[in-house]
């Protein structure tokens, strides 16, 4: 029998109510049921007096000493006390509003009592009392807690969920394969889903877990292998023709020497565009590694190829920019390149639309714009996103729907740590850039509290004389009441009475898109020296000249953000520096600014930024991707996780992985995930 195919109100003592209420938690099922995991316990156990510290909660068992004293305030509420012999310590009881158990409280008669301890007072405040013989002990036991809607009492799920298991627990099937629950001497699933329900002592709770919740993690993985395994049998991607010669040539002409990780991450790429399976990979590498270049090459192929490429960003200044170099680029090749952005004229966007239709345009850059309805390719053969975390599921199924299945290339400079990487592109193949390009000199970083402006003004003004330029980026555009923080529009004129002899610029999020271009060109030419920006420029904006980054209010950012701000310099030859300004007696900064200050190293300041942060925010809640586990912690369970990864790889690698008769369970899972289809079960 199917736990699964099972309605709870087969349980019983399920009424079509409670049923309702548990569907409400997502319980639809008696495996559903089964599996719903307490997130802790409460201790029933009796425990030796002597041990308990003041304030614990505990459960004691004696014998009522003294009638009880009775002190009513109004008609419900009340105020009962007795003493209690707990061999060898006459212990006060005190209950509240419990004047109905009077009766039963006769001196000579053993009771359990739960509740809190005073130790010095020996007065314990109790939550719950229990006479010996009553029908449902919970005395001595472990007893689950699990997180619950008001409509339904722990009480009422304990007893349920024990019920459900008294029934139905002897069907519960194991799933995993004896070759893997040898390997790691787990419990049969039957003893662990009982185990952690109801553990005899926290040991054994934590050995039920741990089963589970490698089970957990391992069938995530497991899907996520198969899943790639599956794609690249089935082989409906691009299968790029192209001559890896072409390539070099384009490679060579180049006005700089690759750097090895580059070399060898165009490498792997180019490798995947030949297959005939879809390319999924990520290329991480901290801010200034030279993305772009590998981005521009891999497209090239493309195009050499026979299709045509896209380059999906975040911003419209990052697709300016990307499609000016990128025409800089290929100009020799007579590569077409078009832009494609929500600010564009009706006309323009229905032009290049057209174009691109009509395979005028070989490779197109833009912002989402790029992703919507209307927009049809002639022949696609690669996309690219840059400076985005989780873009590349939701694209690739837009992609799919318009009937296109291209290679996929995602690049982002905020390295996921190991942590979440396993977890968050365990679909993905993932290539890194390791190092800097040759000559970068490390940027100098100082933070520094706002009555130190003069002298930050003086270091620009000492840069700017020299030939370079300067970045000053503030959190908002215009003065809020709400906010102290200084503002792009304030700041820009500040620093324009400061710079007389310079030109300064402002740059804002809501300032029309052409605006937008003129004064990013002009930064870029070197017609405006400094440059007061908020974040709009965060990611992605390649300044080389640009040698000082001033960040203002540098808390109200994340680790990562600031990171990636000051990644804006430090691009060429010439030592850069970043200055953030904070209140040094502000804790947060003091400890953020320790980080910014003691590394430059993406991939470390992304562990610390996880690590102060946690998950869910590393990633920003909304486009996180990241999955839900049920019992599995990703950050403590971490070690699991990477045994769990290996192991889901080998098992599909195997050859038998599909017919053997030992991981049927497994392919059910996938069949139910809809990542496998009905005839490959056997
Ligand atoms: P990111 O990885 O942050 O996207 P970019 O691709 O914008 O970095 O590259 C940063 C700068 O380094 C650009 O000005 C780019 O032209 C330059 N660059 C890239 N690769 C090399 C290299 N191998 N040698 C020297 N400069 C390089
Ligand atoms: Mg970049």
């Amino acid at each position: 029998m199917d736990l699964h195919s099972l309605p709870v109100r087969s349980v019983s003592g399920v009424t079509p109510a409670k049923a309702k209420e548990l569907e409400e938690l997502g319980i639809d099922s008696v495996a559903r049921l089964i599996d719903y995991y307490p997130f802790r316990y409460e201790d029933y156990r009796i425990r030796d007096l002597a041990e308990v510290k003041d304030g614990e909660k505990i459960t004691i068992q004696g014998k009522l000493y003294s009638e009880p004293a009775l002190q009513m305030y109004g008609r419900s509420k009340s105020r009962m006390s007795c003493k209690v012999y707990v061999d060898p310590l006459f212990v006060t009881a005190v209950l509240f509003n419990r004047h109905f158990l009077k009766d039963r409280l006769r001196p000579g008669q053993e009771i359990v009592l739960t509740g809190k301890w005073e130790a010095k007072r020996l007065q314990l405040t109790v939550s719950e009392a229990e006479f010996p013989g009553g029908s449902s002990s919970q005395t001595g036991t472990l007893q689950p807690v699990y997180s619950l809607t008001a409509a339904l009492s722990q009480k009422w799920m304990r007893k349920t969920v024990k019920q459900a298991l008294t029934q139905f627990g002897a069907l519960v099937p194991e799933v995993l394969p004896p070759q893997l629950t040898d390997k790691y001497g787990f419990m049969a699933r039957k003893q662990a889903v009982y185990r952690i329900h109801h553990p005899d002592d926290a040991a054994e709770g934590r050995q039920a877990r741990r089963r589970l919740v490698y089970e957990e993690l391992f069938f995530f993985q497991l899907k996520m292998h198969a899943f790639r395994a599956l794609q690249r049998k089935k082989a409906d991607g691009v299968a790029h023709e192209f001559d890896n010669e072409v390539v070099r040539q384009f490679v060579r002409a180049l006005p700089f020497k690759l750097t090895d990780s580059q070399k060898k991450v165009i490498g792997e790429i180019l490798h995947d565009l030949k297959q005939p399976y879809c390319m999924n990979r990520l290329l991480q590498g901290d801010v200034g590694a030279g993305k772009t270049v590998v981005a521009a090459a891999a497209l090239f192929a493309s195009v050499r190829a026979g299709h045509q490429g896209a380059l999906m960003v975040p911003t419209e200044i990052l697709a300016e920019q990307h499609k000016r170099s990128l025409e800089r680029l290929y100009e020799p090749y007579g590569i077409q390149v078009g832009l494609l952005t929500g600010s564009l004229t009706d006309r323009q966007r229905r032009d290049t639309i057209n174009s691109l239709h009509m395979g005028l345009i070989d490779v197109v850059v833009g912002t989402h714009a790029l992703i919507q309805d209307d927009v049809m390719f002639r022949n696609l053969g690669l996309v690219v996103t840059d400076e985005q975390h989780r873009f590349g599921v939701n694209q690739r199924s837009v992609l799919r729907r318009k009937g296109m299945n291209p290679d996929v290339l995602t690049m982002t400079a905020t390295p996921i740590p190991r942590t979440l990487a396993i977890t968050a592109f365990g679909d993905l193949d993932v290539s890194t850039l390791r190092e800097l390009p040759k000559g970068r000199k490390p940027i100098q970083t100082y933070a520094l509290g706002h009555d130190k402006l003069e002298r930050v003004i003086d270091f620009i003004r000492k840069e700017v004389s020299g030939g370079r330029q300067a970045y000053i980026i503030c959190p908002l555009i215009e003065e809020s009441d709400k906010l102290d923080v200084q503002n792009a529009i304030d700041v820009h004129a500040q620093m324009s009475h400061a710079f007389p002899e310079f030109r300064v610029g402002l740059l804002h999020g809501r300032m029309p898109a052409q605006e937008k271009d003129d004064i990013m060109n002009a930064f870029k030419d070197n017609d405006v020296q400094v440059l007061v920006s908020t974040t709009v420029i965060e990611v992605g904006v390649d300044v080389p000249n640009a040698t000082v980054m001033v960040i203002y209010d540098a808390v109200r950012f994340g680790l990562s953000q600031l990171h990636q701000l000051r990644g804006r310099v430090g691009r060429g030859e010439h030592q850069s520096t970043c200055i953030l300004i904070a209140d040094p007696k502000n804790e947060t900064a003091k400890e953020r600014m320790r980080v910014m200050t003691e590394t430059n190293d993406g991939f470390e300041i992304a562990r610390r930024d996880l690590e102060l942060r946690g998950p869910g925010d590393f990633f920003g809640t909304k486009q996180s991707g990241l999955p839900e586990f049920k019992l599995a912690d990703m950050m403590s369970d971490f070690e699991i996780m990477e045994h769990a990864r290996d192991d889901a790889a080998e098992l599909v690698a195997q050859s038998d992985f599909w017919t053997a008769a030992d991981n049927l369970p497994l392919r059910e899972f996938l069949q139910r995930e809809q990542i496998l289809d009905g005839e490959r079960l056997d």
